[in-house]
């Protein structure tokens, strides 16, 4: 067995061997502006536009439509904020989801603050939203839908079709937070009626600091970042050349074994879910079973922390997650497990774990058998089940 097992892909990635190569030179003998004029410098700008290409090709989208932004967060703020900003003559209401990624969710409620009116669509027990909750909270004065495509911490994919058609039927801008999406599933924003998309490159084996907002043409909102003329003066700065080069490569790379992995993530997830809830009493699933990412398991243990949890898997080599890695450090239970009705001892008691393509079945089975061994030793310890096994017994 390695020393390290690595269960938490949905916070970040390692950057592929490929990827680096790639973005290598762009450090130092590439090292030129883009914007300069000569050859030495302007390779570049042609090179920036080839990752373009790329990252446009996995979502079927035209390249002149993805502007590079320095990752998730900023793509969704710019989504979120310029479109309020850009639409208040029409109206000031915006329609997301109790289950954001706080990048939205904070968003939202920093627009609240401003005057802006925001629905937070609940979800049911397995994370999803209602299409009938969306239709009847769309009023003649929404201007915003943004619905996250797949959950972070659960893994739920949200019908992202649907939502688009309703979007469009109302002429409403339809966002989407694909962060944990891109790269993993497939995605086609012309299919699925998609006017803005955010993107990450560290979510899918690029770099990290690097990301993108896919804004339809004809979608007229304002720059994010003023200054020069860098990505049709929409987002100034100079370019993250590594970066995007990097991303570009991790967007052609995980094209090319989409399906491959997808299938070989499944397995493993499944054989994860099935053993774990078969082998250990008093745990549930949490997200939906099968609209969930290919790479995405999340239980909640009753009786157990999950903090203790994360510690002990940490002493056996294990990286695992409690929740997001922005909540985890925090002791409040998740939004999202709270938002799926969650009872909050039940909710301390949840694990993340999000599968990449190199981990092994190997791997799986040896998670498990510490986790069996991890959750008897904690109830062990815990009066509660103490006391629930003591009672059972009496009756
Ligand atoms: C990671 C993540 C983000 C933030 O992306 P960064 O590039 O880390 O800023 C946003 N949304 C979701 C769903 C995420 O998983």
């Amino acid at each position: 067995m390695k020393d390290l097992i690595y269960l938490d892909h949905a916070a970040t990635t390692a950057v592929s061997p490929a990827v680096m190569s790639e973005m290598i030179p762009y450090f130092n003998e590439k090292f030129g502006n883009p914007s300069s004029i000569y050859e030495f410098a302007s390779n570049n700008k042609e090179a920036i536009n080839r990752a373009r290409i790329s990252v446009a090709d996995l979502i079927n989208a035209n390249p002149e439509d993805i502007y590079f932004t320095a990752g998730g967060s900023e793509a969704d703020n710019w989504a979120v904020k310029e479109t309020v900003r850009a639409l208040r003559k029409k109206g000031n209401h915006v329609i997301t989801t109790q289950i954001e990624h706080h990048a939205v969710l904070n968003t939202c409620k920093f627009l609240e603050r401003e005057g802006v009116e925001v629905t937070y669509l609940p979800v049911d027990e397995n994370g999803m939203i209602s299409i009938a909750d969306l239709e009847s909270a769309i009023t003649d004065r929404t201007i915003l839908i943004s619905v996250m495509f797949a959950n972070n911490e659960i893994g739920t994919i949200q019908p992202v079709k649907e939502i688009g058609k309703i979007a469009e039927k109302h002429n409403i801008i339809f966002h989407t937070d694909a962060v944990q999406a891109y790269g993993q599933i497939p995605i086609d924003v012309k299919a699925m009626k998609i006017d803005m998309l955010s993107a990450s490159g560290h979510k899918f084996n690029g770099p990290k600091g690097i990301g993108f907002l896919y804004i339809k043409e004809g979608i007229e909102i304002g720059s994010f970042i003023h200054g020069g003329h860098q990505e049709k003066g929409k987002r100034a700065g100079t370019e993250n050349v590594p970066g995007i080069i990097g991303m570009g490569k991790a967007a052609e790379l995980a094209m090319e074994n989409m399906e491959e992995r997808i299938k070989k993530e499944t397995e493993l997830r499944d054989r994860l879910i099935d053993r774990v809830l078969s082998e250990i009493p008093y745990v549930r699933l949490n997200g939906h079973r099968f609209k969930r990412l290919p790479n995405n398991a999340n239980f909640s243990f009753q009786f157990v922390e999950g903090e203790s949890l994360l510690i002990m898997l940490d002493m056996n080599g294990i990286c695992a997650s409690s929740g997001s890695a922005c909540t985890s450090g925090s002791l409040d239970p998740s939004h999202v497990l709270k938002a799926m009705g969650l009872p909050d001892d039940i909710c301390h008691g949840s694990l993340r774990l999000t599968l990449g393509e190199e981990n092994t079945k190997e791997e799986i089975d040896y998670t498990i058998d510490c986790l069996k061994d991890i959750v008897e030793k904690l109830r062990s310890m815990s009066p509660l089940y103490e006391d629930m096994i003591l009672k059972r017994k009496q009756v």
